[in-house]
C-alpha cells in the first residue's frame, strides 16, 4: 500500500485482540427468517398470548420484552456483544455516553457520599460531577489517576473512584491492576470510561475494574451519526444500575441506534488498527516537526498505565510553539474539520484555545491546568499523505 507511512513503528502491537474479537463478533446463527442483520424491533411494547404470560414475565417467572424503556431484542442483541467484547458477565445499551454515565453513578452513590476521580475527565462527566451532583449532596474531589500513591491517600471513604484511561485531551494513563486493587481493599467500586480504547485495545473488567462505560458515539458506531452509550459488567452490578436508576431515569436506547452499533461493530477490528497507524504516524511526524513541542500520546508514555493497552486508537494531543497563530493553523487546514467528537471516518481538530472558554467555572481543562497551545486532533481513516501534507502547509500558513 503506497499509502502507509515509511516512518511508522507499531510500537510492538500484537493483534491478537482483534482477531479475539472478530471471532465474538460473528454471528454464529441467522437471525429470523435466514436474515444475516439483526431485525430492528420498531415497537413500544411486546403483547402476552394470555393473562397467565403476563402474570409470570411481571412476577419474573419468565423473561420477555415488556415495554422497549426496559428490554428491546435489537438492543439486546448489542448490549449481548459488548459484554463478550469486554469479558462481562451484563451490559446495558443507553441513549449517550452521559445517560450511561450518570445512570451508573447515581446507582451507587447517595447523600452524603463521596466519589473519586481522576483529573482530566471528559468534560460533560466533569460538569455532571460539579453541576448536579452537589444538589444531591455528593461530593467529587479529583486526584492526578496517574500517580497511584495520591490515589491511595485520597480513596479511603470514598464510594467510588471513577477512571478514564487514557484521559481526555492530556492523554494520563491509571495503572488499572494497582489502582482496583487499593479500591477492592477499601470495598469501593471502580467504574472506568473505555471509550478512547475500545474493548479492542483495553479490557478494564480483566484488570479488576467493576463497571465499564462507553460513549457508543464514537468508536463504536464509528460512523458519526449516531450518540449512544453502553456500560459493562457483572450481572450484580448491572442490576443494580437496572433496579435504581436505568428505567426511571429513562436513558434507553433506541432499537434503531442500536442496530447502527450491530453494524459498527462489525467493521471495528478493521478500522481500529487503521485509526492507530495513521495516528502513529502523524504522532511521530509532529513529534520530529519544530513548531511542536510535545505530543501527549499513550505510545510515548512510561507509565504502567501502558500495560494494558494492547493497542492506540486515533485520538491525541499536542502542543505547539508559540510563534503559531492557533486560529489560522486551524482555519487552514483542509481535511481536518473544526468539530468536537471522534471515532468516525474524518479528522477533526480542536484547540484547547477555543475549548478553555466553554462554560466558565465549570471547566476541567481550565481547572486542571490544560494549557491553551494543546491541541487535540482525531485521526480518520482518510490518506495519511493527505493528512500529513495539509497539517505542513498549516503550519507554514500560520507562521507568526
Ligand atoms: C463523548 C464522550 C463521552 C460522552 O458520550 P456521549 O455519547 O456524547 O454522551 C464520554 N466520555 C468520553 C471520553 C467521550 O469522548
Amino acid at each position: 500500500m503506497n499509502d502507509m507511512p515509511t516512518d511508522f513503528d507499531m510500537h510492538g502491537f500484537d493483534d491478537s485482540a482483534l482477531a479475539e474479537a472478530a471471532s465474538l463478533l460473528a454471528h454464529d446463527e441467522p437471525f429470523p427468517g435466514g436474515a444475516v442483520v439483526p431485525p430492528i424491533y420498531q415497537t413500544s411494547l411486546f403483547t402476552f398470548a394470555n393473562y397467565a404470560e403476563m402474570a409470570d414475565t411481571f412476577a419474573g417467572r419468565r423473561r420477555q420484552p415488556i415495554y422497549s424503556r426496559g428490554d428491546n431484542p435489537t438492543v439486546m442483541e448489542f448490549e449481548a456483544r459488548m459484554a463478550a467484547l469486554e469479558g462481562a458477565e451484563a451490559a446495558r445499551g443507553f441513549s449517550s455516553g452521559m445517560a450511561a454515565i450518570s445512570a451508573t453513578v447515581l446507582a451507587f452513590v447517595g447523600a452524603g457520599e463521596r466519589i473519586l476521580a481522576v483529573r482530566n475527565c471528559y468534560g460533560d462527566a466533569y460538569r455532571l460531577f460539579e453541576r448536579l451532583l452537589p444538589r444531591l449532596d455528593i461530593k467529587v474531589d479529583y486526584v492526578d489517576g496517574s500517580d497511584a500513591e495520591a490515589v491511595a491517600a485520597a480513596l479511603p471513604g470514598a464510594r467510588m473512584l471513577y477512571l478514564e484511561s487514557p484521559t481526555s485531551m492530556m492523554f494520563e494513563l491509571q495503572d488499572l491492576g494497582a489502582l482496583t486493587r487499593l479500591a477492592r481493599e477499601h470495598g469501593i467500586v471502580t467504574v472506568i470510561d473505555n471509550s478512547w480504547a475500545t474493548p479492542l485495545f483495553q479490557k478494564p473488567i480483566a484488570h479488576g475494574v467493576d463497571l465499564v462505560i462507553h460513549s457508543a458515539s464514537k468508536y463504536l458506531s464509528g460512523h458519526s451519526d449516531t450518540v449512544a452509550g453502553v456500560v459493562v459488567g457483572s450481572a450484580a452490578h448491572v442490576r443494580q444500575i437496572n433496579e435504581q436508576t436505568y428505567s426511571y431515569l429513562g436513558g434507553k436506547l433506541s432499537p434503531f441506534e442500536a442496530w447502527l452499533l450491530l453494524r459498527g461493530l462489525r467493521t471495528l477490528p478493521l478500522r481500529l488498527p487503521h485509526h492507530m497507524k495513521s495516528g502513529l504516524a502523524i504522532a511521530a511526524r509532529l513529534k520530529a516537526h519544530e513548531k511542536v513541542e510535545r505530543v501527549h500520546h499513550p505510545a510515548y508514555s512510561n507509565h504502567p498505565g501502558k500495560a494494558t493497552l494492547t493497542g492506540y486508537s486515533g485520538l491525541f494531543s499536542f502542543e505547539v510553539t508559540e510563534d503559531v497563530d492557533i486560529p489560522a493553523f486551524v482555519d487552514a487546514l483542509k481535511y481536518f474539520h473544526i468539530g468536537v467528537s471522534w471515532g468516525g471516518h474524518e479528522s477533526l481538530i480542536v484547540p484547547a484555545k477555543a475549548s478553555l472558554e466553554q462554560t466558565p467555572g465549570l471547566n476541567s481543562m481550565a481547572r486542571f491546568g490544560v494549557g491553551p497551545r494543546t491541541i487535540r486532533l482525531h485521526i480518520g481513516l482518510e490518506s495519511v499523505e493527505d493528512l500529513w501534507a495539509d497539517i505542513v502547509q498549516a503550519f507554514a500558513k500560520a507562521a507568526r
